[in-house]
C-alpha cells in the first residue's frame, strides 16, 4: 500500500483500524510495527516528519556537541604536536549543512512510512469523538487511537518573556549571539550554554535553586557546575525571573530580589517542557490528563479510555526519544502482534548528557538509593583526570560513581561525568539491567589504557 499524503480539504470518511496522531520518535515507530504487523494504520503529523528529536531536538543537537567537541579537541591539538590556527567557526555554514541533513531525515522517515504501508495524513488532528478524528474538513474512524503529540518548551508567564528564545528557536539562530543569558538548569539548559560558550558567545547560567541537572545524582550536578564555570560560563544560582526589560544595548533579565542580567543579545529559556495537547480536544472522547496536562497511562500505556493510548513525551514520563520508541513498539507488538503483556519496564533507563564532558548515568541516585536502602548501600567513587590531558595543562576531570545495595551489592546506580560517558554507558546499563553485582564488575579484565576501566577497577 502507499502512503496517502493528504493536504488540504477532501471530505473523505475513512476508516482504520489504528490512528496515531503525532510523526515524532513514538508515534512513527509505533505506527510502522502495527502496520508491518498487519493493521490498517494512519499517522497525523502538522510539522516535518520525525519530531522533536530529529527536527529540534537530539539530532540538530548532537551535531552541535560534535561541533563543540572539534572546538575541544583543537584547545589541545598543540599538545600533540600539531600548529594549528583557528580563524573562527561559521556558525551559517554548519547550520545549513545541519539542515539539510534533517531535510534528508524528514524524507527517510516519509519513505519509511510509505515501505511500512502506514497512511501519512499531513494535518493537525483533533478528536470529534472517542473513535473519530478530525483533519481539517475530514474525519478517520479508528478501532483504536494512540496519542504520540510530544512536548514543546515553556515560556515563562512574565513581562517581556517574549523577547526570549526556546530550544525551539535555538536552533533557526543565523547567527550565534554574542552575549547570552540561558535560563534554567535541565540537560537542554547545561547543553546549549555549553554550545554557546565554546564556540565563543559570553555565556551566562541562571538556576533557580542551587544546582544544575538537580534530578540526577548529586555529584554530577556539583562536578558539572565546575567544568562550566572551569571552562568560562558564569553561573548564578537562586534566580527567580521576573521581567526581561529591551534596553538600546540588548536584554535584560530581573530576578524577584533585585539582581539583574544583561544586558545580552539572546537570552534562552530552557525551564521545561509542557505537553503538547492543544487544539487536540481529547476530552470529547472523555480522554483524562493530570494537573500538569500530561495524558496519564498505565504501564501497557492505556488511557483511561480502553482503545485510547498515550505514549512518548506527552505522558510526562522519562521524556527521551528511545523510551517513546521503545514504548510505541512494545504496544505494537502487544496490539497487534500477539505477544501478550508486552510493555516497557520503566526502570534502569540510563541517559547521557551532551555537556562537556559528557554524563551517563542510569538507576538510582546516592539520595534515592539512601531513602530506598538505607545503611544497606555501599558507594564508590573515582575521580581521576584521563590520560588524554597528560601533555598539556587544560585539564578535565572524570568522576565516577557505583551505588550497590545490600550483602551481595548489587548495582542500582552508576553515574559517570567524563570524557567517553556518552559511548559507555550502554554496555553498562545492559550488565546493570541483567543483575550484574560489585564482583561481577571486579571480575571483568579491564580494557586498558581507557576511561571507562575505572568503572571495573574500584575498591
Ligand atoms: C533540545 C532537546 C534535545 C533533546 N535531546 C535528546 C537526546 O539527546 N536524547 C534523547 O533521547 N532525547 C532527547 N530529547 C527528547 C526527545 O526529543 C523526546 O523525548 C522525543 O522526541 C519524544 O518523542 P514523542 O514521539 O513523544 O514526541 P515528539 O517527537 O515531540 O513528536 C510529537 C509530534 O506530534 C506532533 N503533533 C502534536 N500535536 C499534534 C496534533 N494535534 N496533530 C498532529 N500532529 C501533532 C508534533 O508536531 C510532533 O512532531 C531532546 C529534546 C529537546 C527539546
Amino acid at each position: 500500500m502507499r502512503a496517502i499524503v493528504v493536504r488540504g480539504s477532501q471530505a473523505l470518511k475513512e476508516k482504520f483500524d489504528l490512528i496515531v496522531i503525532g510523526g515524532g520518535s513514538g508515534g512513527i515507530a509505533h505506527a510502522r510495527r502495527a502496520a508491518e504487523y498487519g493493521a490498517r494504520v494512519a499517522v497525523i503529523e502538522y510539522g516535518p516528519l520525525g519530531g522533536t528529536c530529529v527536527n529540534v531536538g537530539c539530532v540538530p543537537k548532537k551535531i552541535m556537541w560534535y561541533t563543540t567537541s572539534h572546538k575541544y579537541q583543537l584547545d589541545h591539538a598543540a599538545d600533540y604536536g600539531f600548529e594549528v590556527t583557528v580563524n573562527g567557526h561559521d556558525w551559517a555554514g554548519l547550520k545549513s549543512r545541519r539542515d539539510a541533513y534533517v531535510r534528508r531525515l524528514n524524507g527517510i522517515y516519509e519513505i519509511n512510512l510509505d515501505r511500512s504501508g502506514v497512511t501519512y495524513l499531513a494535518g493537525v488532528g483533533r478528536f470529534i469523538d472517542a473513535h473519530t478524528i478530525g483533519v481539517g474538513d475530514n474525519q478517520y474512524h479508528a478501532d483504536r487511537i494512540v496519542i504520540a503529540t510530544g512536548g514543546r518548551p515553556i515560556v515563562p508567564d512574565i513581562p517581556g518573556a517574549e523577547h526570549g528564545v526556546t530550544s525551539d528557536d535555538f536552533f533557526a539562530l543565523d547567527e550565534r549571539p554574542e552575549r547570552v543569558l540561558v535560563v534554567g538548569s535541565g540537560y537542554v539548559a547545561v547543553e546549549l550554554a555549553g554550545v554557546f560558550n565554546a564556540l565563543g558567545s559570553q555565556t551566562r547560567v541562571v538556576v533557580r535553586k542551587d544546582s544544575v541537572i538537580r534530578s540526577f545524582d548529586d555529584m554530577l550536578g556539583q562536578e558539572l557546575m565546575q567544568a562550566m564555570v572551569r571552562d568560562g560560563i558564569e553561573l548564578e544560582t537562586q534566580v527567580i525571573p521576573a521581567l526581561v526589560e529591551k534596553t538600546d544595548q540588548g536584554f535584560v533579565l530581573q530576578a524577584e530580589d533585585g539582581r539583574s542580567f544583561g544586558p545580552v543579545d539572546c537570552i534562552l529559556w530552557a525551564i521545561g517542557r509542557a505537553p503538547n495537547v492543544e487544539g487536540l480536544e481529547f476530552d470529547r472522547a472523555g480522554v483524562l490528563s493530570n494537573e500538569r496536562g500530561f495524558i496519564p497511562t498505565d504501564m501497557l500505556q492505556q488511557t483511561n479510555i480502553e482503545h485510547i493510548f498515550a505514549l512518548g513525551d506527552v505522558t510526562g514520563r522519562e521524556a527521551l526519544t528511545p523510551v517513546a520508541i521503545a514504548a510505541g513498539r512494545r504496544l505494537a507488538d502487544r496490539l497487534y502482534g500477539g505477544m501478550e503483556g508486552r510493555h516497557l519496564d520503566y526502570d534502569l533507563i540510563p541517559t547521557v548528557i551532551f555537556s562537556h564532558p559528557p554524563i551517563g548515568t542510569v538507576g538510582a541516585t546516592e539520595d534515592a538509593a539512601r531513602a530506598e536502602h538505607g545503611d544497606a548501600i555501599k558507594v564508590y567513587t573515582s575521580t581521576f583526570t584521563p590520560m588524554y590531558y597528560a601533555l598539556g595543562a587544560k585539564k578535565s576531570r572524570s568522576v565516577m560513581k557505583l551505588i550497590t545495595a545490600g550483602s551481595e551489592e548489587k548495582i542500582i546506580g552508576c553515574h559517570v561525568i567524563g570524557d567517553g560517558a556518552d559511548e559507555m554507558l550502554q554496555g553498562f546499563a545492559v550488565a546493570i539491567r541483567m543483575g550484574a553485582t560489585k564482583a561481577d564488575f571486579d571480575d571483568t579484565v579491564a580494557i586498558h589504557p581507557t576511561n571507562a576501566e575505572e568503572l571495573v577497577t574500584m575498591r
